[in-house]
């Protein structure tokens, strides 16, 4: 019998990934979102248009499953997430408390929940050459407004569901996930994205440019990484949150250094200190997700960006929005 799961945010970056993960894992998939993916076709067995802020909703999604991979949020990168601190919070409040409950009472015996490191205290994010963050790091708390409360507060609720025995949880904190078929454009990308789409656009020799002064530094994780990680952690048997990231930390010109690299493209950065920027510093301590999967996102940034680079470049080459690359000539 195939295992039956349904994934949460399934139009979205990540969810659309999970889905193509778990059907090559040979589950039955009922995909859930406000929206239907923007790329690509689902290869989910059943997609339902649901608002999951509402009760009746999440009843509906989590029916006849036995796992749920909550993957649904109102976000976007740090713009977007430090500009609607009320709509994020509330909306996202609704979605996780529903969706515990309902899964909790349609039996559902797998639920794993995406929390992320903007739940990490700004306190311990001062530096760019900042400390790894290890999972115990997350109290005495002071999260990311907005987003960053509802996240930790959304970890508390999976706890308290697992310890009343009402439901089986998995948390993993995400640590910045990029890769093809993510939001590039529209004001929700995240940093990664946006670099790329700036490199693309930009005629070589031009210049790009960057939100802060570019020395904060940060660690991305590749996609298909993140869905391993997702799938690993929901079946390791831990109901505590583990970081879900890589420890290659980058400051952001470095990104943008890498991305003009690949892309064959010599720009000059012109950094803009009056757009958001978040936290100095921000790495993942992989201690605990080693010792407790013997695993971590084994993907290099450089060879992740090549492929997202390559994506976003092709996705704006075909709106005709940047310039075609120049075709490396065969030696002959
Ligand atoms: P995304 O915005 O691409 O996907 C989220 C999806 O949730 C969207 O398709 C959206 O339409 C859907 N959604 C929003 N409100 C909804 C509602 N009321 N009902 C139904 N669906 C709704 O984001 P993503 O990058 O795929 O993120 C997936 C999860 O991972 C989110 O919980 C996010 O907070 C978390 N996360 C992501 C990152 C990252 O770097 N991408 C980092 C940390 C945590």
């Amino acid at each position: 019998m195939k295992r039956r799961a349904a994934v949460t945010g399934a139009g979205g970056f990540i969810g659309h990934h999970m889905v193509r993960y778990l059907k090559a894992e040979g589950y039955w998939i009922r995909g859930v979102d406000i929206k239907a993916p923007q790329y690509e076709e689902t290869e989910a067995d059943e997609f339902a248009l649901l608002d999951l802020r509402q009760w009746e909703n999440c009843q509906l999604a989590t029916e006849d499953v036995e796992e749920v991979y909550q993957l649904a949020a109102d976000m976007g990168g740090i713009g977007y997430i430090t500009a609607f601190h009320a709509d994020v919070a509330r909306n996202n409040v609704l979605i996780n408390a529903h969706l515990l409950e309902a899964a909790s009472r349609n039996g559902v015996d797998t639920y794993f929940y995406a929390s992320s490191a903007c739940i990490y205290p700004s306190y311990r994010q001062t530096s760019p050459d900042v400390i790894p963050l290890k999972e115990e790091h997350a109290y005495p708390a002071d999260p990311e407004e907005g987003y960053g409360w509802e996240k930790l507060y959304a970890e508390k609720l999976c706890q308290y569901y697992t310890e009343e025995g009402k439901l089986r949880t998995a948390t993993a904190r995400f640590h910045n996930i990029y890769g093809p078929l993510g939001t590039f454009d529209g004001g929700r990308e995240k940093a990664p994205a946006a670099i790329c789409r700036k490199v693309a656009v930009a005629e070589d020799g031009g210049d790009i440019e960057i939100w802060g002064d570019g020395e904060q530094t940060r660690s991305y994780t590749y996609v298909d990484d993140c869905v391993e990680g997702i799938y690993r952690i929901a079946h390791c048997g831990r109901w505590q949150p583990l970081n879900l990231g890589t420890d290659e930390l980058v400051s952001v010109d470095g990104l943008v250094d890498l991305v003009c690299a690949i892309a064959g493209k010599d720009l000059t950065k012109r950094h803009d200190v009056t757009k958001p920027q978040g936290v100095r510093g921000r790495n993942s301590d992989n201690t605990r997700l080693r010792e407790t999967l013997g695993w971590e996102p084994p993907t290099r940034l450089e060879d992740g960006l090549r492929k997202t680079y390559s994506w976003i470049e092709s996705q704006l080459v075909s709106a005709g929005r940047a310039p075609r690359p120049r075709q490396m000539t065969a030696p002959r």
